[in-house]
This record gives C-alpha cells, sequence and structure tokens, in this order.
C-alpha cells in the first residue's frame, strides 16, 4: 500500500480541491489517500476549516471516495490542534497537533514565519528559545489525551525554521529534555507517530520532522511509525516518501503503519523505498 494520510485542502489552507488532490494521489502512484483538513479552532482563521463547512467537507470526501472507488481508497479524517474542540463521531482518523502555544493571554504560532517565531520568543520568552521549547513540548507530550488522535502530527514543528540550527541549538540539553519529556508522555499511550516531509516540499528543511535522533529515540521507546507529506498541494502527495523511509531505516525501524478498513497494520517499509 502507497498511503499518504496527511493532506489539506481548499477547505482548509490547502492551493488544491479534495478532487485535485485524488487526481495527483493516482498520478503519483499512491493507493490510498486521507484527507485530514484542519479542524475549526474556538475563533476562526485563515488556516482552518470553518464549523460551517464540516458537512461540505464531509460530502466532498464522501464523494470522492464512491467515484474513485477501486482506483483510490480514500479516508475520512482531521488534523486537531491542542487547542481545536472535541471533533464528534464518524471520522476514519485524527492527527493531533500543536501548531500554538498560549502565552500571558497571546496565541503564539509554532510554524507561522521565521520572523513571527523569533518576534514571540523576544516578547513573550525574554529570547530564551529553550523556554518556549518547553512549553510546546508539554502541550505535544499531551496531545493525544487532549485530542484523541491516533496519529501524533510533526513532533519537532518548532524546527520547522531552525535548520542548520541557526536559531537554537536542538542539542541542548533543556531542548533535549523537553522533547524527551513529551515523547515519553505519548509512548506510554501507543500512537503512531508520523514521519512528516511537509516543510521539505515548501522549501523550510532539508529533512522530514522528526529529527533523526528523535526517531532513534522512538524506536528505542518501542514507538510506532507512518510516513506522510503533509501536503497541501496536488503535486505533493508522496513528496521524499523514499528519503523518509531510508531515514526511518537508518534509524532501526523496517516496519510503517498504514490505516485499512481494519485499522492500522504495520507493513514493511521497503514499499516505499521504490523496492
Ligand atoms: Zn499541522
Ligand atoms: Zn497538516
Amino acid at each position: 500500500m502507497i498511503q499518504n494520510l496527511h493532506t489539506h485542502t481548499t477547505f482548509c489552507d490547502g492551493k488544491d480541491a479534495p478532487e485535485e488532490m485524488v487526481r495527483g494521489a493516482i498520478a503519483a502512484g499512491c493507493t490510498s489517500l486521507g484527507f485530514s483538513g484542519h479542524a475549526p479552532m474556538e475563533a476562526p482563521n485563515d488556516w482552518v476549516m470553518d464549523v460551517s463547512a464540516i458537512p461540505r467537507y464531509r460530502a466532498e470526501v464522501e464523494r470522492l471516495r464512491e467515484a474513485y472507488a477501486g482506483q483510490l481508497e480514500i479516508f475520512l479524517g482531521l488534523e486537531l490542534d491542542y487547542w481545536s474542540p472535541p471533533p464528534g463521531d464518524g471520522w476514519d482518523y485524527l492527527i493531533g497537533s500543536v501548531h500554538c502555544v498560549k502565552k500571558d493571554g497571546a496565541e503564539l504560532m509554532v510554524d507561522y514565519t521565521a520572523e513571527d517565531f523569533c518576534q514571540n520568543i523576544a516578547t513573550y520568552y525574554s529570547g530564551d528559545c529553550y523556554a518556549f521549547a518547553g512549553d510546546y513540548y508539554r502541550l505535544v507530550g499531551q496531545a493525544a489525551e487532549r485530542t484523541g488522535c491516533q496519529i501524533v502530527g510533526h513532533f519537532d514543528l518548532i524546527t520547522k525554521f531552525n535548520e542548520g540550527d541557526k536559531l537554537f541549538d536542538t542539542a541542548h540539553p533543556r531542548y533535549r529534555q523537553a522533547a524527551l519529556d513529551a515523547l515519553d508522555a505519548l509512548a506510554a499511550q501507543d500512537v503512531i507517530f508520523e514521519i512528516n516531509t511537509g516543510a521539505m516540499s515548501r522549501g523550510y528543511r532539508s529533512a522530514p520532522y522528526p529529527a533523526a535522533w528523535l526517531l532513534s529515540a522512538m524506536r528505542e521507546r518501542g514507538c510506532r511509525i507512518c510516513i506522510t507529506s503533509d501536503s497541501h498541494s496536488a503535486g505533493t502527495i508522496l513528496h521524499a516518501f523514499p528519503q523518509a523511509a531510508a531515514l526511518a531505516e537508518a534509524c532501526g525501524y523496517r516496519e510503517t503503519m498504514v490505516l485499512t478498513h481494519e485499522g492500522f497494520v504495520p507493513q514493511p517499509l521497503a514499499a516505499y523505498q521504490g523496492g
């Protein structure tokens, strides 16, 4: 099975309509595609779906599921933020992610722009990136319990603008401890961690989330993984899957999880390695 479960469309902040994503997935050789539109937040914003759009989102994915039966297996999901209200029943799967941290009454985006990121740390953390990382990872550690997700999204999203450690040192003991504390909390709940290539396709990073040292730590703890592209356009649905699979293998993994109608099952990583 060639599957990507992390996909955004024009229902939220993606560039292409769901049907264009389906066509892109088939063209790329996908056998299975999941839609994971950003779930509504308490206050509407420009990157999540509005509550009023949810019935249309569901109906469109259901329509595509029938229209493309036999060509592409389609799953209906959501990407919940830590702060998203509960989504109700009827979803095939949920991704739980942390995109913003609340501090002193402000909502600080983790992944908006590098300028915004630096400004927030200067304003709200006196320039202490590791204090911000501590707050971010405290939420990540609680993300599965809070959202009820099966997959934890982009575990170290906080490194989006940190290619080459240019903003903070990911080997710093305070950073590592914060990340490992979150990992230990999640590992105890048997969730699936995604290897997410989204920041590669958008030109922010040269490697997927999570960093190799974290992936090795996940492996040591017996954590399961899946590979996703966090794709926001029809041309990037399997972006860098071979690199992601090679990274997983280098960190000791042999299997990745895929969603079936019987739930998540393991399959050999080789399916994504082009041979
Ligand atoms: Zn996300
Ligand atoms: Zn996403």
